[in-house]
């Protein structure tokens, strides 16, 4: 057995299943079927216990997928597993759920398995933009499953997806009138990106100006509130932030489970299998699931953590950063004094913030 001293990690568990296909979607999914499942639910479990072997302490769990919340009950026998072949002391375990999938029984069912927050994929208030979306869910399910989480003590986050084709500005109003009433600790806010074909091109897609005029409405609102925007599409209450999330941004350790799931140990970085046969093939044999262990060398750990500690408002504390790689993160960036006017660089290095929305077209060509 190996043994890290290090950090606590934190757990991220896949779960590839859907009850549709939006078809918007670049996750690795596929609709559910019994007998896929049944493979996933024991695999799973023994993926597990594959990992007793880093001897690591988990302090954050995140139940990701796919729609994790069409796991019902099966959340007993994995959280089982998770306290009886690894070492936790969970500050937060949370869940993406769809609002479609909430009643007092699962509610009951996340209570009795210590999940503290729940991330629901609302994505939008109108039944409209629904429908383009491809969702499952109606109005009536959003409501009723606010209703019922509301009166438990769960970290509630909001996930919304704008910029949608067709989304008017009476679609953002629908998002704020719902946001007076029901006001969570936090909140994300994605753009739809990256959709083409048949499908989307019978729908009028918004310019960039109107995409960002609609994130900004968001935005202020929820600044307004005392929701403030820690990460390019994240907006939590002080103290509501992710601390799975945040591991990522602040490139921390992580393991993660389940068909595609990456992970990053300490200077190794993998992905496993992403299909769901060839990964439990290779956990029947009793090995981890991976494609390939990536070696990073220093100089790559510093830029991805650059990458990822970017995505923060806060941006990146440069002396902590210089102590732990060598240099200040803009002594890695190449041309950084041509980019420079992207940037404000004090005691933090941060991308301003006018410049985040364009942060994916900064960040690709960083080091090149
Ligand atoms: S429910 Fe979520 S993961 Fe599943 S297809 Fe839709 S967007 Fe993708």
């Amino acid at each position: 057995m190996i043994s890290f001293n290090m950090e606590k990690a934190g757990l991220y568990i896949h779960y590839p299943f859907c009850r549709k296909i939006c078809p918007y979607c670049h996750f690795i999914k596929t609709v559910k079927r019994e007998e896929l499942e049944d493979i996933y639910l024991k695999n799973i479990i023994r993926e597990l216990e594959l990992l007793k072997y880093f001897n690591l302490t988990f302090d954050t769990l995140y139940f990701g997928g796919g729609t994790p919340s069409l796991l019902k009950e099966n959340i007993y026998p994995i959280m089982d597993r998770v306290f009886e072949f690894l070492k936790t002391d969970f500050k937060e375990i949370s869940i993406e759920i769809n609002p479609e999938d909430i009643d007092e029984e699962f509610v009951r069912i996340l209570k009795d398995n210590g999940i503290t927050r729940v991330s629901v994929g609302i994505q939008q208030l109108s039944e409209r933009i629904l429908k383009i979306l491809g969702r499952a869910h109606t109005l009536d399910d959003i409501k009723r499953g606010i209703e019922i989480l509301r009166d438990n003590d769960f970290v509630l986050n909001y996930d919304f997806i704008i910029g949608v084709p067709e989304e008017g500005e009476k679609d953002i109003d629908k998002i704020l009138n719902f946001l007076d009433k029901n006001l969570p600790d936090s909140v994300s806010v994605y753009l739809l990106e990256g959709i083409k074909g048949k499908y989307w091109n019978s729908f009028k897609s918004l310019s960039d100006e109107e995409k960002v005029k609609h994130f900004n409405r968001l935005e202020n609102y929820l600044e307004e509130k005392d929701i403030k925007r820690y990460e390019i599409s994240n907006f939590a209450r002080a103290g509501k932030e992710s601390i799975h999330n945040l591991k990522y941004w602040n490139y921390e350790n992580f393991i993660g489970v389940g068909p595609s799931a990456a992970s990053l140990l300490n200077s190794e970085r993998w992905e496993n299998k992403a299909s769901l046969y060839s990964w439990a093939e290779i956990i029947e044999k009793g090995k981890l699931p991976f494609k390939e262990k990536i070696k990073l060398s220093s100089e790559e750990r510093a830029k991805e953590a650059i990458m990822m500690g970017l995505r923060k408002i806060e941006g990146i504390k440069r002396n902590e950063f210089k102590r732990k790689y060598g240099k200040f993160p803009e002594e890695f960036i190449p041309f950084f004094e041509e980019r420079k006017e992207f940037f404000e660089a004090e005691d933090y290095l941060r991308v301003k913030r006018e410049n985040l929305l364009i942060f994916n077209s900064i960040l690709s060509g960083l080091f090149n």
